[in-house]
């Protein structure tokens, strides 16, 4: 019998537009990684953006996987049905006094805050301004309640001056100071919505993704991911972060590069063989 590979990766793509070449490469070298640690993956709907989400896009990130060849596990993990999970690891952050409310607008706190620390990292589209300290509330000042219903955006209290780090599969050693590379940020937004951190790092650990291979636009993110999960008592997973895939004027690839979606590719009569060739290429051309 053979015996059961330990490996569990991932797919997790948001349904807020078409999938792109760029977004194509990193699935293709997930799912390279998973096969050769013998290993599967499951795919994971990152659907909890309420305002972007549109459900042909589900329909159509699932077409468009399956016709690159990527296979995983059914059934396929929807961060929209999975809101209780969230809900107890915020109520578990909240009693061990790790987060906190903030009213401060976005505007107030653009305003106050410094600009991120210059990092060799590109920009995560994740990424939220360094939160000025002065705003945060006193750490023996008594936390109100959640509530039932949020209203109010909550922050992850960052240890302030600790270096985070870790070791990329890709990318090699990685490390970044809390409250100067990135700080305070949000796991819960005031419509009542998880946010991306949370989200991610509590089904990471909740899935038993053994590695998390994606764009390393999200290595910033990476690292607020480790303090939730340390904070929540769970062992964070391994991490390879791909190269971001640039088009011909050096531009990352961006979900309103529509020439380059698989979707108008295949439209034009490409095949997955095609694409999967072009993933070697510098700077990939319509
Ligand atoms: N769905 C997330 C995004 O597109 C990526 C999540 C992840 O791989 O951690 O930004």
């Amino acid at each position: 019998m053979v015996s059961k590979s330990r490996y569990l990766g991932r797919l997790a793509p948001s349904p807020t537009g078409l999938l792109h070449l760029g977004h194509a490469r990193t699935f293709w070298v997930a799912a390279q990684r998973a096969r050769a640690a013998h290993g599967t993956l499951l795919l994971r709907n990152d659907d909890l953006d309420a305002v972007r989400f549109r459900l042909d896009f589900v329909d159509a990130m699932i077409e468009d996987l399956r016709w690159l060849g990527l296979t995983w596990q059914e059934p396929m993990v929807v961060q929209s049905t999975r809101r209780s999970l969230y809900r107890t690891a915020l109520e578990k952050l909240h009693a061990a006094g790790l987060i906190f409310p903030c009213a401060r607008s976005r505007r107030d706190v653009l305003d106050a805050a410094s600009a991120p620390h210059e990092s060799a990292a590109p920009a995560d589209v994740h990424d939220e301004p360094v939160y000025p300290a002065q705003f945060r509330p006193p750490p023996d000042e008594p936390l109100p309640s959640l509530g039932d219903k949020i209203s109010v955006n909550w922050r992850f209290r960052v240890p302030l001056g600790e270096t985070v780090a870790f070791t990329d599969g890709r990318a090699g050693p990685q490390s970044a100071v809390a409250g100067r590379d990135f700080g305070d940020f949000l796991v819960w937004r005031r419509d009542d919505t998880p946010s991306y951190q949370l989200a991610c790092a509590v089904d990471d650990a909740e899935m038993g993704i053994t590695e998390v291979v994606r764009g390393d636009d999200l290595i910033r993110s990476t690292f607020r991911q480790i303090l939730i999960l340390r904070a929540l008592g769970a062992e964070p997973p391994a991490y390879y972060h791909c190269p971001l895939m640039l088009d011909e004027h050096g531009t990352r690839l961006a979900k309103r590069h529509d020439a380059l979606s698989l979707r108008t590719l295949r439209e034009q009569g490409r095949t997955a063989e095609e694409v999967i060739r072009k993933f070697n290429s510098e700077a990939i051309k319509p």
